[in-house]
């Protein structure tokens, strides 16, 4: 499986399991279903802007748009049913694995220090991605 490949799934789970599906259902409706930017900013309530940095985010770590739309052909699915990891609570966020309110970032969070879980479902997409090609 490619690196690009790897890489900008890897950005999408980081997102779900800091609980942000948002950015992973505006990614499918504008790279599979052709929605226009300005129509699932308005749906999602997110700015147009954020909305369209993050869409450039996934291309970009994809390396090109064919393969950004193979990345949630194949993981959009699986990355729909995980539970996110990191809640958010009055206040701030808080990380079910380390039982801890966090200080930082959520997504930072979970890149920095759960590194492991992030690989393993990274690994589990890669390897459902891979035999609905064969
Ligand atoms: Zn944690």
């Amino acid at each position: 499986m490619n690196e690009n490949f790897v890489e900008s799934l890897r950005y999408l789970v980081i997102k779900v399991l800091a609980g942000d599906f948002i950015t992973l259902h505006a990614l499918k409706e504008y790279l599979i279903d052709g929605e226009s930017p300005s129509v699932l900013s308005h749906k999602y309530k997110i700015g147009k802007f954020k909305l369209r940095g993050y869409i450039q985010r996934v291309i970009e770590k994809a390396g090109n748009y064919r393969i950004a739309q193979y990345v949630i052909k194949s993981s959009y699915n699986p990355l729909c049913g995980l539970a996110p990891i990191v809640v958010k609570v009055p206040g701030g966020y808080y990380c079910t694995v380390c039982e801890k309110s966090l200080t930082t970032n959520p997504e930072r969070h979970i890149r920095l220090d759960h590194r492991d879980i992030v690989n393993r479902i990274v690994s589990e997409c890669t390897r459902v991605a891979k035999r609905s090609e064969s």
